[in-house]
Parts: C-alpha cells; sequence; structure tokens
C-alpha cells in the first residue's frame, strides 16, 4: 500500500503538470496512466506534430512538451505508474481514498485528480474480415515510426485532420500514396485539402473518393492488396505493402464512469473555483473536466491544474490559509525546487 497525499489518475500533460502544482505547495503526488508513456494524447497520437498554443513556447512538438513537463517535475520525485489503469476508488470512513489499479497496486490518498482526458482512447477500427490479422504488422492505426514506409506502396483510409497530414508527410517517403475517403468532402482543415488536392494535380497521389476498403487480400500479416468498393460500381483492387486507418477515436470513459461521480456525456462535471467532482476529494482537470465554457486546449488544463492544486492545499490543511508565493522570490518555493536562493 503507497500512502501519498494525491493520486493522479492519467499522465496526459494536464496530469503531468498537476505535480508540479502540488509540489510547489508542498504535496506529493503518485501518477497512474493506463498507457505505456506519459504524454497522454500528445505522445499516443501526436509525438510529432508541432505545437503553436503553449504559452511561451513558440513551436514545441507533443513529445518534446512531455519531456519538457517530466524535466519541470523532476524536483518533487512523483511515482509513476505505466501500464496500470485505475480500476476503483473508493472514500475511506476517515475521508482518505482507497484506489487500486489493474496491476494491483494499491494507494491511500488524501484526494484525487482524475486527469484522463478522453478516457482510454481506442482508435476506430477498420472493419474487413481477417484485418485483425494484419494489425500492427502491415495495417496501422497510428504512425511510429515514419521511416518503415520508404519506397513502400501506401494505401491511407481516412478524410479528417490526421489522415491528410500523413499523406502530406509521406508524400516524399512512400513509394506510392493511395487516399481512399468515403465521402466526397474532407473534415480536414482546408489548408491540408489544397496541398492534398495539388499533389493530385501534379500526379503524385491518387484519390478515391466515396468509396470504402472491404476486403484485404495478402497472407501470414502481409498485405498484397485492397479491394476499394466505390458507392457505386465495381469493386477495384489496389496493391499496397502498408494500409493506414484513420478513421479517429473512440473515447472509453472506461472505469471512471464507475467512480460515482457526475458524468456529463464522458466528461465529468466541476466547479470552475477548485475543479471539484460532485464526489468531495476528488477534482478532475484537463480534457476530461466540463464546466460551462470549457475547452479542451492544453492552456486551459493547466491553468485548472493550479486552481486544483490550491483547493487540495486547502483541503487537506483546512485551518491555515494558503497564500499564493511567486516562484522568483520566495525561498520555501526554492527549497521546494531544490534551487538555491538569489542573495
Ligand atoms: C491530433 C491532435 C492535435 C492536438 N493539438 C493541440 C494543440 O495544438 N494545442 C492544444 O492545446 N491541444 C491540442 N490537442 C488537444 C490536447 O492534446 C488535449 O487537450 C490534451 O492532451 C489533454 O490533456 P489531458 O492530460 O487532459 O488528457 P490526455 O492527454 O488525454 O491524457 C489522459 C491520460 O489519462 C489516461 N487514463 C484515462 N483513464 C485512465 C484510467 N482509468 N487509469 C489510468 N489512466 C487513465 C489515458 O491513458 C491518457 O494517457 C490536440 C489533440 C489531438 C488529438
Amino acid at each position: 500500500m503507497i500512502k501519498t497525499d494525491v493520486v493522479i489518475v492519467g499522465a496526459g500533460p494536464c496530469g503531468l503538470f498537476q505535480v508540479f502544482e502540488l509540489g510547489l505547495l508542498g504535496l506529493k503526488a503518485e501518477l497512474v496512466d493506463s498507457i505505456r508513456q506519459p504524454g497522454g494524447q500528445c505522445t499516443e497520437l501526436y509525438p510529432d506534430k508541432p505545437i503553436y498554443d503553449i504559452p511561451a513556447i513558440p513551436v514545441c512538438s507533443g513529445e518534446e512538451l512531455t519531456e519538457a513537463l517530466l524535466k519541470q517535475i523532476e524536483p518533487f520525485d512523483c511515482g509513476m505508474h505505466l501500464s496500470e489503469e485505475v480500476t476503483v476508488v473508493r472514500k475511506n470512513d476517515d475521508n482518505s481514498f482507497h484506489i487500486e489499479t489493474s496491476a494491483g497496486t494499491e494507494f491511500e490518498a488524501r484526494a484525487v485528480v482524475v486527469a484522463g482526458g478522453v478516457g482510454s482512447f481506442q482508435p476506430r477500427q477498420l472493419r474487413v474480415p481477417g484485418a485483425e490479422e494484419y494489425a500492427g504488422k502491415t495495417l496501422h492505426y497510428r504512425v511510429r515510426e515514419p521511416k518503415q514506409f520508404a519506397g513502400r506502396k501506401l494505401l491511407i483510409l481516412g478524410g479528417g485532420d490526421s489522415a491528410l497530414d500523413w499523406v502530406l508527410e509521406l508524400v516524399d517517403v512512400a513509394q506510392h500514396i493511395t487516399l481512399v475517403h468515403r465521402r466526397d468532402e474532407y473534415r480536414a482543415v482546408p489548408a491540408s485539402v489544397d496541398k492534398m488536392r495539388k499533389l493530385v494535380a501534379d500526379g503524385k497521389i491518387d484519390v478515391i473518393k466515396n468509396a470504402k476498403a472491404s476486403a484485404i487480400e495478402g497472407k501470414d500479416g502481409v498485405i498484397d492488396s485492397i479491394k476499394i468498393q466505390p458507392k457505386e460500381g465495381d469493386p477495384v483492387d489496389v496493391p499496397a505493402d502498408h494500409v493506414l486507418v484513420f478513421f479517429g477515436l473512440a473515447p472509453k470513459l472506461g472505469p471512471i464512469a464507475e467512480w460515482g461521480l457526475d458524468i456529463n456525456r464522458k466528461t465529468v462535471n466541476v466547479d470552475t473555483e477548485k475543479f471539484e467532482t460532485s464526489e468531495p476529494g476528488i477534482y478532475a482537470i484537463g480534457d476530461i473536466s466540463f464546466y460551462p465554457g470549457k475547452k479542451k486546449l492544453i492552456l486551459c488544463g493547466f491553468h485548472e491544474a493550479a486552481l486544483a492544486a490550491f483547493a487540495i492545499k486547502q483541503r487537506l490543511e483546512p485551518d491555515k490559509k494558503v497564500h499564493v508565493q511567486y516562484t522568483t522570490t520566495s525561498p520555501i518555493m526554492h527549497e521546494r525546487l531544490g534551487v538555491s536562493s538569489p542573495d
């Protein structure tokens, strides 16, 4: 049993920054995440993509943001429990919380912060017979290693941002790309659609619209070709070495839905003073939290983490007033950060 001040459910950018804000106030935290690396959506969905709206960082990738957040929390000696899903959160008689994970780790914490993002998110799967036999080999739902597609024939399925971003990114890497979209219109940002159309006009890629994949030809996990069925007319076989599927994510709230919190369509209702849920002592920040005006942006989650930390400090030490102290000038903040105070 690990005893701590706060257990944070989810090590996405907001969960990581929550550790920092709690640490500044002298509170110790343990982080748990069901995926195998910290960073949440930033590392799982778009590690190499540039982010432009983190304050004072003109541009950084999802991976770089995560690395910077991990560096920032180094002074706080936070326990990190990866590849473990928090399954149980239960209040004890003394108002502390009992928390359990799928790996059997148990915590006793004085408060809980749910920073679970969109929950345990899963890419929507390609539904054609035998698709699972190819998944992770030549059928991909995310791109981890773009170099593996060098000189290969790619078939990309989808019409949103991810599908078009990867068309634009891989056009100079792959031998050939065919983009297949089941509709006429694209959901991606207009600038990407324009660039993709220019590639078609220049004869650099092929596009098949109003069509969907209906079968995979191949064996032993190696794809030969994909049968594409248009809305009207006969199917065509498109040769492909790899298929990339970008049908979006299906968020699954998972166990969070079972902790007795006031749920609002896959998000958790909170107040905007403390970011506390309907269950006193359990807070929610980042994409999973909901309140009027909520925006699912990293910078909003950072603000929520700061206010939740102050609220938690006040809950745990009700007789003391929690003062705002500047990291520039406060000796106690310097001590907690492990830096020396200026003379
Ligand atoms: C393609 C794309 C581009 C984006 N670009 C931007 C951008 O430019 N700027 C911006 O501000 N935002 C952007 N976003 C949104 C941004 O990524 C999210 O707002 C942010 O990741 C939310 O952070 P979070 O920590 O709340 O949740 P997440 O990043 O979703 O992390 C939540 C974590 O909680 C874990 N979890 C869930 N349930 C459990 C459980 N029961 N037990 C253990 N772990 C659990 C999940 O595994 C996950 O790792 C983008 C999103 C996408 C998909």
